[in-house]
């Protein structure tokens, strides 16, 4: 019997259309198979010539047109939509924001807070919740269930983890998190890997007054705001360095929000000064973001695809230096307005899930940065929140 694991977002998702201030195609390539290529070339519908005219046939992608597709109404509609029929999309248009990860006899889907308003999600104060339903259809022979078993018990106990505990204890939760996966990775290199080890490793976390001490010295690391302030200034100036501030800042579009950049990389104590006072404002706003964050991220990316265990839990440390680099430019739309308002932390949140999920590049550095950082402490000093 197969079983289909639901984030339930999917049910709530409804997309919005020509109001989306991103639309799906939004500053990066929808890429086409060899198929869908061919299909649209020998489309006999009078709209098939424009539609090939915006394909790159050496990239395998639609054109870019001011980083928009070109097939796109001015006011955000979808062309082959309008003129052929939802049944011409291609499959990556047909089925964006949702995805599927297939373990085996368990399918797992859920929706990409690439789209806006998948990320508005996670700055509603709910809980995530996720439902599990049996599917009438056979389960796979050759599946690795024992490792799936195992990982996917690790899984539920972190995202207990960041559901239960106070939300002021983002740090600490982090800092458990690391710790598994280090775990993890430790017992996949000696072959000991096994759901019976891994409860095991995550005993010591199963007690509250551990997780209290934890979180409490965490605590104490994370208001170090000087240490904190160095450590952003170091990201900032790395950005700017590698000339990735404009990429970073590509969706939120203001030269005001790239000037706050600026004056912070000239100005350290400038930057201390907005990081003290951002912290309770956020705290006070959108303290649920981090939870939401991660227990999203847990979601996705803390079982591998195909179970490929090298490189397990780097997917999961790039998002935490990602939620770094969100917190950054949404305490720069803060400090120009006083505020931010929840559809511009959407686009902020998208938006470098866009440029981070698109561009290798940056993943690259983005780890490069991290594997500097020579301690967990510092790593967590990143999470500005
Ligand atoms: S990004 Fe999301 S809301 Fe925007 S057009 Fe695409 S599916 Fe709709």
């Amino acid at each position: 019997m197969k079983q289909i694991l639901i984030l339930e977002w999917e049910n709530q998702f409804q997309c919005v259309g020509g109001k989306c201030p991103l639309t799906c195609c939004g500053g990066w390539k929808i890429e086409l198979s060899d198929e869908e290529v061919k299909c649209y070339q020998n489309l006999s519908h009078p709209f098939g010539k424009e539609i090939v005219n915006a394909i790159d046939e050496e990239k395998k992608c639609i054109k870019q047109s001011g980083n928009k597709c070109p097939l796109l109404t001015k006011d955000g509609w979808c062309r082959i939509v309008q003129e052929c029929g939802e049944d011409y999309l291609s499959y990556t248009c047909a089925v964006f924001p949702r995805k599927t990860h297939i373990y085996g006899d368990t399918i797992e889907t859920y929706v990409e807070i690439v789209c806006p308003v998948v990320a508005s999600y996670l700055l509603k104060p709910s809980k995530i919740v996720f439902t599990i339903n049996e599917l009438d259809d056979t389960a796979e022979q050759d599946a690795d269930y024992q490792l799936y078993d195992a990982l996917s018990f690790a899984r539920t106990f972190l995202i207990a983890l960041f559901q239960t505990y106070d939300r002021l204890y983002n740090t600490g939760k982090c800092y458990i998190l690391l710790n598994i996966i280090n775990a993890v990775k430790q017992l996949y290199q000696t072959g000991d890997l096994n759901k019976e080890n891994l409860i095991s490793q995550l005993l010591p976390y199963d007690r509250e007054e551990n997780c209290m001490e934890i979180f409490h010295a965490c605590e104490q690391i994370a208001s170090n705001l000087e240490l904190k302030s160095k450590r952003f200034h170091m990201v900032i100036t790395k950005l700017a360095e590698n000339k990735m501030l404009e990429m970073l800042l590509f969706f939120v579009k203001s030269e005001e929000l790239y000037e706050n950049f600026n004056h912070w990389l000239k100005d350290f104590r400038q930057l201390q000064t907005d990081i003290q006072a951002f912290i309770p404002y956020f705290r006070k706003n959108y303290a649920c973001l981090v939870e939401n964050y991660f227990v999203y991220v847990l979601f996705l990316d803390w079982i591998p695809q195909k179970h490929k265990m090298e490189g397990f839990g780097e997917n999961i440390k790039i998002k935490i230096v990602e939620f770094g680099l969100i917190q950054l430019c949404a305490m720069s739309v803060w400090k120009q307005h006083g505020k931010i308002q929840e559809e511009e932390y959407s686009v902020i949140i998208s938006g470098i899930e866009r440029v981070v999920a698109h561009d290798p590049e940056m993943a690259g550095k983005l780890i490069n940065l991290l594997e500097e950082e020579d301690s967990i402490a510092k790593v967590l000093l990143l999470l500005l929140c």
